[in-house]
């Protein structure tokens, strides 16, 4: 296939690959801001996607949307348990700690958004090559072809426009199960009020529980790849927890929860969420990462309008005051917990309310990784008996 590039200009501003959160938000973003955008998605929304579903309080107040028509259950209370030493703590809020979807309606009203505000959306178009010359990209899908002078790549941790361009390598990416399960009433009703999470049981992992408007969504992750049998650990989980599921549907996929190297590397590329390696370390939660990652991509292409080389030095600038110190101090939180179960034990026993509700005020969006390890006292409350 010859190139378009040479001769003619670019269909459009900006090619958004992927229409999961973080490529919808930033194609809603940018259509508001008045650019000529194309999403590009290889599946036809809404589509299933193999996630929890846990929107936490601090990714809904991302949105310039209200998401309350997909919301299938509000979750205003969290539980986390520790096995060995059985430990319980709940916390609750008077606004949703945990709001839950189902993935397939929640990204389908962002990318309904974006196209009510202008975006064109391509769907049934999987991008399988990306051609770059010195003013613009060309996008080549089995459809045909499309140029745009901006690549946003938001399609996930599999990504291939990254592949394409040659971006470093994903670098710690983990093995996660999902499980939507019915269950007769009885057992739904001990489970329909909270998110629940897990700790002790999966090897350098979690399993959580979280209830959606007629089922559950029940999970289990290790950040540790060959650790364990994950399909093992979540019937050990099932049996824990005394829930013998009516019917159920499995699915496995990864989560990347460290940033690519060299993320801004490739002229007119902007990687953004899990192609970009943006889940959270701690709660291998990314909706929040990849929505916010969008959004910044977006402002600096709309910052930069006519300068590529600026708007990529302003999304890395703009990812380096945000985003990525919060992963790295995220990273070093996430090494206690899964590695040092001694440690986290002793932690959970001390001080198992304080941090759990220190915990839910990250989830909440009212203080940061950098706020709550950068303040000394809160070392030394640790450390003071109780
Ligand atoms: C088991 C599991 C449970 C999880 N639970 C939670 C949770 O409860 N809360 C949370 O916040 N996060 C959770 N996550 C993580 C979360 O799902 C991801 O971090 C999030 O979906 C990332 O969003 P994204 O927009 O970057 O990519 P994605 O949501 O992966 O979207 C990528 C899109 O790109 C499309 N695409 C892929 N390749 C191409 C191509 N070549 N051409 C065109 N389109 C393409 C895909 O079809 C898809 O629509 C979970 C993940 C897993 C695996």
């Amino acid at each position: 296939m010859t190139s378009r590039l040479a001769t003619s200009a670019p269909d459009y501003d900006v090619a958004v690959v992927g229409a999961g959160p973080g490529g919808s938000a930033a194609a809603l973003a940018l259509s508001r801001g008045g650019l000529r955008v194309a999403i590009l998605e290889k599946a036809v929304p809404p589509r299933y996607k193999t996630c929890g579903g846990g929107l936490l309080g601090r990714t809904v107040g991302l949105l310039p949307l209200d998401v309350r028509a997909v919301v299938e259950r509000e979750c205003f209370s969290a539980e986390l348990h520790h096995h060995a030493p059985a430990l319980s703590f709940t916390t609750q809020r008077a606004q949703p700690v945990v709001s839950m979807v189902m993935r397939d309606r929640f990204d389908h009203l962002i990318t309904t958004a974006a196209q009510e505000a202008g975006a064109k959306l391509l769907a049934g178009a999987a991008v399988v090559a990306v051609v770059r010359e010195a003013e613009a990209v060309e996008l080549r899908t089995k459809a045909g072809a499309i140029t745009a002078r901006f690549v946003i790549a938001a399609d996930g941790v599999g990504s291939v426009v990254a592949r394409q361009c040659g971006l470093a390598e994903l670098r710690h990416v983990i093995p996660a199960l999902e499980c939507e399960v019915s269950v007769d009433a009885a057992e739904f009703e001990k489970f329909h009020h909270a998110a629940r999470f897990d700790f002790g049981l999966t090897p350098h992992g979690y399993a959580w529980v979280f209830p959606k408007r007629g089922h559950l969504s029940i999970g289990v992750l290790t950040t540790r790849r060959g650790s364990c049998n994950l399909n093992d650990e979540y019937a050990r989980y099932l049996a824990h927890l005394g829930i013998t599921p009516r019917s159920e549907e499995r699915h496995g996929f990864m989560i990347p929860v460290r940033p690519r190297a060299g993320l801004c590397a490739a002229p007119r590329i902007f990687p953004i969420g899990d192609a970009a390696g943006l889940a959270d370390p701690l709660m291998a939660e990314g909706i929040s990462g990849a929505i916010h990652s969008g959004q910044l991509a977006a402002r600096a292409i709309l910052e930069n309008r006519s300068d590529e080389a600026a708007a990529r030095h302003a999304y890395r600038a703009h990812l380096q005051a945000t985003l990525l110190p919060e992963l790295r101090l995220a990273r070093a939180v996430a090494r206690v917990v899964y590695d040092f179960p001694r440690a986290r034990a002793w932690l959970l026993t001390r001080h198992g309310q304080r941090l759990s509700e220190r915990l839910t005020r990250l989830v909440m969006g009212e203080t940061s990784y950098r706020a709550a390890l950068g303040e000394p006292r809160n070392y030394w409350k640790l450390f003071a008996a109780r």
